[in-house]
């Protein structure tokens, strides 16, 4: 068998989609199993929309994910180049000889002429395709045409009978009659091809076996198909990805910030967490594994394994993964991760952060959720008293008043400051005063924090206060308990 080649062939944007990022996952996956090159092009023939330092977002992203391209516009490779524009001069002979073989033609309609077809086509209530307005012209006409340097475009001729058909390794055998195919435009009138012209002479000329790409190009596929069989070219394989939707009837979005890579990065997603569940998104291994790496993913991914029906991104199943991923990091590793959070809500508040680290790490969901767990350290909410009523602790607004005196008495003349001495010093004094834990714990969490629930529980919260803003926010609790 041939050797396998593929490519992922994003434009620069200046951001990477998270459908994508899963084309160029599953391209990457496909091409190592199969011991292939896998190939990155830059397509960039719409200057219009060329973004400053798109390129790097492109590779800094693929990188960053650990998906490494054999061939491409940084590292070169035996088909370059590799970026779009610069390969702008190698489209117009292979367009031109499709105009001498009659597989296409050049068309002079103006932008106005085409609108006013258009608009009559679709008064009749007709779909408009182009019209081969320009197809009759004669070689004499198209010669003056051209000699007067009229602004023109080639178009592609598209068959008016019979049906053009494939077989796509995912959607099965596709078929389209041929006069419902438009007679694209493969070069326009700055010279430059068209996506639609530039994927089939790049693919063919850099060799790739396989095309893996968004289904959305599915239903244009029979037409690059014609003109890979005009020129005499092979036509590869492909393998059409379903799209990734946010749900079956929503497109993930720019505006609800759920559809670049770089909209999780910045929340606090984890890339490892991100392209594992990427890789679950349209696929699956035939198995109930849920957990994979880039090697395993290499071992286990098949083209059948990928399914025909839109794929959902479930953010809350990869914040179930993400919170997975964190609880596995070493801990070094995840207090790195989170320190620039604990600043931004503490503030240098809290002195032990290793220890707030340790309480955190099993707790985090995502890394932007810690602010809002841990900012009642800097500073307590006010104490909703209906808090301290709890029947299961034993907990009533007296017997809270009665925990907090004996909280503070065991606690305002406590030596060293430690989580063992707070330990020590609560729990053997709650035992001599025959109390249950529940009962002073409960409140005594509630005093500190303002909060049912906190990462750890009442003895590291007032560790980690300090001596000083531990016992000054349990003697206000105990005021307003006073005054209730
Ligand atoms: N440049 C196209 C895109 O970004 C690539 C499509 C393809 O893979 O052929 O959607």
């Amino acid at each position: 068998m041939t050797q396998v080649r593929t490519r992922f062939a994003p434009s620069p944007t200046g951001f990477m989609h998270l459908g994508g990022l899963r084309t160029a996952l599953y391209c990457y996956l496909f091409t190592r199993k199969h011991d292939g090159k896998f190939i990155l092009r830059i397509e960039d023939t719409d200057q219009e929309r060329y973004v400053e330092g798109a390129t790097d977002v492109i590779y800094d992203t693929l990188r960053g994910c650990g998906i490494h391209w054999d061939e491409g516009p940084d590292i070169g490779g035996p088909v370059a180049p590799y970026i779009q524009s610069e390969r702008k001069d190698s489209y117009l002979p292979y367009a031109k000889q499709l105009v001498d073989c009659g597989h296409a033609y050049y068309c002079f309609c103006t932008k106005e002429e085409l609108q006013e077809r258009r608009e009559a086509v679709e008064a009749r209530g007709d779909t408009w395709k182009y019209d081969k307005h320009c197809l009759h012209l004669t070689p004499e006409k198209i010669q003056q045409k051209l000699d007067a340097g009229l602004p023109c475009v080639i178009r592609q001729n598209t068959p008016t009978t019979g049906d053009s058909s494939f077989d796509d390794l995912v959607y099965g055998h596709i078929a389209a009659p041929n006069d419902t195919l438009d007679d694209m435009v493969l070069i326009k009138q700055d010279g430059m091809p068209t996506y639609n012209f530039a994927n089939v002479i790049d693919d063919h000329t850099m060799g790739i076996t396989h095309v893996m790409r968004g289904m959305e190009y599915l239903s244009s596929t029979p037409k690059y198909n014609l003109l890979y069989k005009a020129l005499g070219f092979d036509i590869p394989q492909y393998i059409h990805l379903p799209t990734v939707m946010r749900d079956s009837k929503h497109k993930l979005s720019k505006r609800d910030g759920d559809a670049y890579y770089s909209d999780f990065i910045k929340k606090g997603y984890l890339t490892e967490a991100l392209i594992n569940y990427l890789a679950l998104v349209g696929w699956n291994p035939g198995d109930e594994r849920e957990f994979f790496t880039m090697d395993e993913l290499i071992e286990a991914f098949t083209v059948q394994g990928i399914s025909k029906s839109p794929a959902i991104f479930d953010t809350n199943k990869l914040t179930w993964f993400n919170a997975e991923y964190i609880r596995r990091m070493e801990p070094e590793a995840y207090f790195e991760m989170a320190k620039p959070w604990f600043d931004q809500a503490l503030g240098g508040s809290i002195k032990d952060l290793k220890r707030l680290s340790e309480l955190m790490q099993s707790r985090t969901e995502v890394f932007n959720r810690i602010p809002e767990m841990i900012d009642f350290f800097r500073e307590r909410p006010a104490i909703n008293l209906e808090l301290y009523i709890n029947k299961k602790q034993k907990s009533s607004l007296e017997s809270a008043s009665e925990a907090l005196a004996l909280a503070e008495k065991l606690l305002e003349g406590l030596g060293d400051w430690t989580e063992e001495n707070l330990h020590e010093a609560l729990i053997s004094g709650i035992k001599e005063a025959s109390m249950k834990n529940g009962t002073v714990l409960w409140p005594l969490r509630i005093a500190l924090s303002g909060l049912l629930s906190t990462p750890g529980g009442a003895i590291e919260i007032a560790y980690l206060l300090g001596r000083e803003e531990a016992l000054r926010r349990l003697r206000s609790a105990m005021d307003q308990l006073g005054q209730a």
